[in-house]
């Protein structure tokens, strides 16, 4: 069985695929059985004898499930193992935009000291008893959900078969998103959705960027009406430029999983999902 690699993935799992070629996603494959990606779009054209795609992450909104499952291609994802710690990086990042943590820190560094004291100006929002919007109330929003319970917080929340968004929009004070990237949620924070959130509202983004207007979001964090924290973008790895001399930002690049524990499971699950494959059994996470 032919397997290739986007990458080495870490952890010692990877050892038990044995010696595995690594390639660009766009390098022809013509004997290529098994192809592991990070979510990366693949042109099944180049890959005429594909049988599985083992996507090392959760999302797997830039592959095409529908043609592969139409080629006969299957898909797994690894699903949970990540649920914790993207949780802990949203309330990193909730905790880090209210409280103005990189703010202070850069007043540290620049030997400002004092002037947050006596300016007021590092005075930042409560975290503890907020009001938080769950949009997507899965996996890792219901993880989000359990950490929010020991800060207070009251929870709304709006999944796919329950809960009003404009509601939940107009009733928080930190919102964040765990939906998934899909054509159904693809921009459905819309402009006049960001219109509702209460002044000094904080929006914190570690599922995918094109799930809100990012254009609307970069006028709102201009404006300095909302606060926000950002993990994704809708054009990664570009950033909007508006947003680097913002202090009332704070942005990661797309580390929501991005621990050792973390990346060396996701590592199990693709290994698991490939030997299954190879041994004819059912894959543990398919998607397709
Ligand atoms: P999940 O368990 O599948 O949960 C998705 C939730 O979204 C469900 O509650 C679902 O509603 C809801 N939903 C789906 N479509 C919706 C719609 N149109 N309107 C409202 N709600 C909708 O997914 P997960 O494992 O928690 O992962 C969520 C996403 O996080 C992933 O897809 C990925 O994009 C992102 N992620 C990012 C990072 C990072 O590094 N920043 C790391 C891991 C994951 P129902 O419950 O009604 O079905």
């Amino acid at each position: 069985m032919k397997v290739r690699a986007t990458r080495v993935l870490p952890g010692p799992a990877w050892a038990e695929l044995g010696e595995i070629e690594i390639e660009p996603a766009g390098a022809a494959g013509p004997d290529v059985e098994v192809l592991i990606v990070v979510n990366e779009p693949i042109d099944l054209d180049l890959f005429p004898a594909l049988r599985l795609i083992a996507n090392y992450s959760v999302g797997y909104d830039r592959i095409d499930v529908a043609a592969c499952a139409a080629r006969g291609v299957a898909v797994s994802n690894t699903p949970g193992v990540l649920d914790a710690a993207t949780a802990d990086l949203a309330l990193a990042l909730m905790l880090a935009a209210r409280r103005r943590l990189v703010t202070g820190d850069r007043f540290i560094r620049a030997g400002r000291w004092n002037v947050g004291w006596a300016e007021h100006t590092l005075e930042g929002r409560e975290v503890t008893g907020a009001t938080l919007g769950i949009i997507g109330l899965g996996r890792i929003g219901a993880a989000v959900a359990q950490r929010a319970r020991g800060f207070d917080m009251t929870i709304v929340t709006v999944r796919r078969s329950d809960g009003d968004l404009d509601a939940l929009m107009r009733a928080a004070d930190i919102v964040s998103v765990h939906v998934p990237l899909s054509e159904e949620t693809r921009g459905l924070i819309t402009r006049e959705r960001l219109a509702l959130l209460r002044d000094g509202a904080t929006f914190v983004n570690t599922a995918r960027g094109a799930i809100v207007d990012e254009d609307a979001l970069v006028d709102e964090l201009v404006s300095g009406r909302i606060t926000a924290g950002l993990d994704v973008f809708a054009h990664e790895p570009q950033v909007p430029t508006a947003l680097l001399g913002l202090d009332n930002v704070v942005l990661t690049p797309h580390i929501g999983s991005a621990t050792a524990e973390t990346r060396s499971a996701m590592t199990r699950v693709v290994v698991d999902n490939v030997l299954a494959f190879a041994r004819g059994a059912p894959l543990p996470n398919r998607v397709v």
